[in-house]
């Protein structure tokens, strides 16, 4: 009999957790496998065969015919190849089958994806190979397997081996930093995420007439409406029946493939959603985002309606973001970044924390990395996401709690027990967080974890969460070796918090990041502003950087540069595909409409001229002319910008691309939404911002 209980009833139904792989395996095949998963133990092939045996019969017990090995190429997409489970038996009968081999490693053709020069084409083998750490799901009809790629030349192909590389490390350090600190009972330290999503969701019919947001998931032209969000009426408010339907579809099939979908708001631009899922470890919380992000789009096509993951789909309206939440705990429950009633006290706190201010300020240049993508450019830094600034806040008590042990002049705050009174009878007072939000800071404390706020809401997770894992390495390891050298480990502890708040506090601020002055602030501090990410870029390839990820075995110098590399050609040609887009709409649909309407008011002008030859139509003599200069305008700027597409730089500068040909195109848009303005909504070529934004 049916529960009624949604949740219950489809939570995990298509993963298969260890929880069930407990009840399906046999006792010693069950224990062999959790020490591969747990202790990185080779994995023996029989032990394999049963595991694709079982995997294989609950697959197909749940309509899959096929298996995929699905795996995170550089591009930031995911990526799978299908085999069914059909087999030939020895006697030559048809049979369905997954073998240990099959299970465990994959082959494929990697010349078709980026690769760089790390490999002639005539070495075009690309190998998967089985995540353990990330269960296996069926969506549709197959069943996935997560996996990492790597090239016939053990060269990492993916984004996800550098990030479990990353973990292990940052695991090892993490502990044997606690140990220095006296905890002798953790075994593991896991990192942990929880990612916030923003998106739109549009009318399917009204996106079919937008080549833009068809080709390049934003749009290219369109005037503002009078009414857009200035009144921020939809941030929170009741959803729309069409939205909320979409909306519980989407939970259920999120439920099903076992991510933890929690929360679910209208966002602050008018179309503009969010949702998150509870916090899970960190390479599940990359691949489940990586899946969200598909079901997403693949649940609105059922509603038809497109969800637009986009950062900056429509200028002059907030653009969406993805919010990483972090944290380190311990297997024991530790949570190493929860300050605790005694945070003066709470030395694993006081270490991790400092940890990552040190690491924060000291690769600020590689955080911003993270967060590149050429729709990004087009949101950070307005007043609707933080600068091209990295800093942390920390919030004022906790500051103070750091300032007072650098013996920094400021006061101490006891942080215990403030409760907040709300002043409604009958209501609790509640325990009051140790600091109010801050929602402009690129990464702010928020209580327990750290929330990184700039990434674009399209990217993958892996590339930010290697580097946070990267940053927190190399800290560690500087204050391993400090304590292990100290015969009195706690006194150096805080010694050590003292160098790091003394020598790092300029990348700490709690105040507004969006305001002007923090930007001429954080200039006199010396923090970096790298607002084009062509900038960022120069900076990339240097010798620290890349130092960096090979002395703690995350990438080769090779390896590094081709995931830089990777990220700057997906930037090129986006604008690249951009600049073309727009370029054939002016042509091909722009230019026509103001020719045609033109024309209908040359007719309207000769129709009542021929009834009365004195009446003069002032209106439409001005229109006429006025609409002529704007296309001629148009027609003049949209050449200028096929000539900028023509040249080579288009392929291969980042700066050209972000600064010259986007400026042309702005040049190109504003011509095109002052004619917009002018010509009657129902003679304009495509749906308008108005159609889309309340369209639904
Ligand atoms: P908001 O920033 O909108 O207030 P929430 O406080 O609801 O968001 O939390 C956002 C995300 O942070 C959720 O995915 C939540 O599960 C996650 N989160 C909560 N605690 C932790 C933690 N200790 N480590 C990592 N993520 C966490
Ligand atoms: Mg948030």
């Amino acid at each position: 009999m049916s529960s009624n209980n949604v949740i219950e009833e489809s939570f995990g139904c298509h993963v298969l957790t260890n929880d069930k792989l407990k009840y399906m395996l046999q006792k010693d095949t069950y224990i062999k496998y959790m020490n591969i998963v747990l202790n990185g133990e080779a994995l023996s092939i029989e032990v394999a065969d049963e595991i694709a045996t079982v995997m294989k019969n609950w697959a197909i017990s749940l309509g899959a015919t096929h298996y995929a090995h699905w795996f995170q190429p550089l591009t930031g997409k995911t990526a799978a190849k299908y085999d069914s489970f059909l087999e030939l038996d020895k006697e030559g009968h048809f049979i369905t089958d997954l073998l240990g081999t099959e299970l465990i490693k994959g082959e494929s053709d990697a010349s078709s994806f980026p690769s760089g020069g790390l490999r002639a084409t005539f070495e075009a083998r690309g190998y998967t190979i089985w995540d353990v750490t990330s269960p296996v799901f069926v969506k549709e009809h197959a069943l996935y397997i997560p996996t990492i790629f790597y090239s016939y030349n053990d060269e990492v192909l993916d984004k996800k081996t550098p990030l479990l590389r990353s973990e292990q490390i940052l695991g090892t350090y993490a502990l044997k930093t606690l140990r220095l600190l006296g905890n002798t009972t953790s075994t593991r330290v896991i990192s942990n995420v929880g990612a916030e999503q923003e998106y739109f969701l549009i009318d399917r019919d009204l996106y079919n007439k937008r080549k833009d947001i068809k080709f390049t998931g934003r749009t290219l032209l369109g005037k503002m409406p009078a009414k857009a969000q200035e009144d921020e009426d939809h941030y929170f408010a009741y959803l729309k029946t069409k939205v909320e339907s979409y909306m519980q579809d989407l939970d259920i099939e999120l439920w099903k493939l076992g991510i933890p979908a929690k929360t679910k708001h209208n966002e602050v631009a008018p179309s503009q959603h969010e949702l998150a899922p509870l916090y899970t470890e960190v390479n599940i919380a990359c691949d489940n985002n990586q899946l969200m992000m598909e079901v997403m789009k693949k649940v609105a096509k059922k509603h038809n309606m497109v969800c637009l993951l986009h950062e900056k789909p429509f200028d002059g309206v907030a653009g969406s973001g993805k919010h990483n939440n972090w944290s380190l705990s311990t297997d024991d429950g530790i949570n190493l970044f929860k300050p605790g009633k005694d945070p003066e006290h709470n030395l694993p706190f006081l270490i991790f924390t400092s940890a990552l201010v040190r690491g924060v300020d000291k690769h600020s240049d590689l955080l911003r990395f993270a967060t590149v993508t050429s729709g990004n450019d087009l949101r950070l830094g307005g007043h609707e996401a933080p600068p091209c600034i990295i800093s942390m806040f920390l919030g004022n008590e906790l500051e103070d709690v750091f300032k007072k042990i650098a013996g920094v002049e400021g006061s101490f705050d006891s942080v215990s027990d403030k409760k907040m009174n709300i002043g409604v009878k009958g209501h609790q007072n509640f325990m009051k967080d140790t600091q109010d939000r801050n929602r402009t800071s690129p990464f702010a404390f928020t209580g327990n974890k750290f929330e990184f706020r700039m990434l674009p809401s399209s990217i993958n997770l892996y590339t930010l969460n290697t580097i946070i894992h990267l940053i927190m390495i190399e800290s560690l390891n500087y204050i391993v070796d400090r304590l292990q050298k100290a015969d009195d480990k706690i006194k150096e502890a805080y010694d050590i918090v003292k160098d790091i708040m003394l020598e790092h506090n300029k990348v700490l601020f709690n105040g507004d990041n969006y305001s002007n002055e923090w930007i001429e602030e954080a200039k006199e501090r010396g923090l970096l502003n790298l607002k084009d990410s062509s900038d960022v870029f120069d900076l990339m390839k240097n010798d620290t950087n890349e130092e960096l990820f090979v002395k703690y075995g995350i990438l080769s110098r090779d390896e590094f540069n081709l995931q830089v590399d990777v990220i700057k050609n997906d930037y090129v040609s986006d604008v690249n595909m951009e600049a073309k887009v727009l370029c054939e709409m002016i042509e091909q649909e722009i230019l026509p409409c103001v020719y045609n309407y033109i024309n209908e008011l040359s007719n309207i002008k000769i129709n009542i001229t021929r009834t009365n030859k004195k009446l003069k139509l002032n209106e439409v003599d001005d229109k006429i002319v006025n609409l002529t200069n704007l296309s001629n305008e148009l027609y003049k700027n949209n050449n200028e910008l096929y000539e900028l597409i023509a040249d080579k730089k288009m392929m291969e500068d980042m700066s050209y691309c972000s600064k010259v040909v986007r400026e042309k195109m702005l040049s190109v848009r504003k011509i095109s939404d002052t004619i917009e303005g002018i010509i009657p909504k129902d003679k304009w070529a495509i749906p308008t911002y108005e159609d889309i934004l309340y369209g639904i």
